[in-house]
């Protein structure tokens, strides 16, 4: 008591004043340590997967999508784990030009495929920046009945990348989705582009949406894409559009009899739905359900899964020497006067290609003789 009243009357005493906020911010570390501390164990993962534990999905998914090494390596050995539990789905491309309808139809045709005791899980790929963020508020509010339902999982595409890398990603998190028990997927392409080419590399059937007024829509959808559908539908048939949707879908059917039979024996349907109304939902299900039925019983399905596997491999080995040819100190130093040569006329860009490969493959061969 004594020492107290001592201390209080202290010339060398200190005055609390106002605490200063720390100059470390919360936020930041409490974000740091949940990087650093939460990394599960790879058995934590696949037990949790295995369970279909949605959020543990979405931490591993979020390791796929990780750029850090020690999270790539997880990554890796996981998917390496969950390859033997997965396969087990149909997975079902959705694409169409924006505005068609997609969100929409994959709200009310999930909630068709759920009630019908389906699990179900959506991805999208989109490679540009441009709904890279907005997309998971965007789909979000657009897919609300899906969203909250058990057995559904949504999953916006990876932050845009290079159409290779986001690509990559979406395939692998098809392994886990599979692995955690749903046993249909869909994978929503943004816009029309090249990405409708690598969600064909991935999925069993693919389904194009258009709009009613077939012959201007027809123009604005590339061949190939025509070509690469297993199913048309024209979407938004519903109110005064409904003449102009039926009209659409004659048309689309006569144009798709044009086009060679597909490899997998099967001969694209073409057909009118409402996402709106959800009526004609439960044909697009009959359709891909024909399409499963015949291509299991002619072998195609499993023939098509296993040319895409090897597809995925030789894709790979492409993208990593294309990376690592660019990313040489000496390639990225030289490769700008070679330019400039070309459009000078000073060399053919056959012989700087050439020259340029050569410096590359040297210099392998040196570092290979130095290790
Ligand atoms: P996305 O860009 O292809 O994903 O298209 P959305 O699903 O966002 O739909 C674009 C607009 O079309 C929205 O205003 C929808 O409400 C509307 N829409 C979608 N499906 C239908 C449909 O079947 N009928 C009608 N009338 N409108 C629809």
């Amino acid at each position: 008591m004594q020492d107290k009243e001592k201390s209080y009357k202290s010339a060398l005493k200190v005055n609390p004043g106002i605490d200063q906020p720390s100059s470390v911010n919360p936020v930041a570390v409490s974000r740091y340590k949940s990087r650093n501390m939460n990394l599960l164990k790879t058995e934590d993962f696949l037990q949790g997967i295995l369970a279909g534990d949605k959020t543990i999905l979405s931490k591993a998914i979020t390791l796929i999508e990780s750029s850090l090494p020690e999270h790539q390596l997880l990554a890796q050995e996981l998917i390496g784990r969950c390859l033997p539990y997965s396969g087990n789905s149909i997975r079902i491309g959705i694409t169409g030009v924006p505005g068609v309808g997609k969100s929409t139809l994959i709200e009310s045709f999930g909630k068709y495929i759920t009630g019908q005791g389906r699990r179900l899980a959506v991805l999208a790929i989109d490679p540009s920046s441009r709904r890279s963020k907005g997309s998971i508020l965007g789909d979000k509010t657009r897919m609300e009945e899906l969203a909250v339902d058990n057995n559904a999982y949504i999953r916006p595409s990876p932050s845009a990348g290079s159409l290779g890398g986001v690509a990559r990603k979406t395939r692998e998190t098809i392994v886990l989705c599979e692995a955690a028990g749903f046993n249909t997927v869909f994978i929503e392409t943004v816009g029309v582009g090249q990405s409708e080419t690598a969600v064909a590399t991935m999925v069993d059937f693919f389904l194009l949406l258009m709009l009613p007024g077939a012959g201007d829509e027809l123009q604005g959808i590339k061949r190939g894409i025509m070509e690469m559908a297993d199913a048309v539908f024209v979407n938004k048939c519903d109110g005064d559009n409904i003449d102009a949707a039926l009209r659409a879908a004659r048309d689309i059917k006569n144009a798709l009899q044009l086009y060679p039979l597909s490899e997998s024996g099967w001969l694209p349907v073409a057909n009118v739905c409402s996402s709106l109304t959800r009526t004609g939902m439960d044909k697009v299900w009959d359709t891909v359900q024909k399409y499963y039925e015949l291509t299991t019983e002619n072998g195609y399905f499993v023939s098509n899964r296993k040319q895409q596997s090897i597809c995925i491999m030789y894709d790979s080995i492409f993208e990593s020497l294309k990376n690592n040819f660019y990313q040489t100190k000496e390639i990225k130093k030289t490769i700008r006067l070679y330019e400039e040569k070309i459009v000078k006329n000073e060399i053919s860009p056959y012989i700087a290609a050439q020259d340029l490969l050569s410096a590359y493959f040297e210099k392998n061969i040196s570092d290979k003789v130095k290790d």
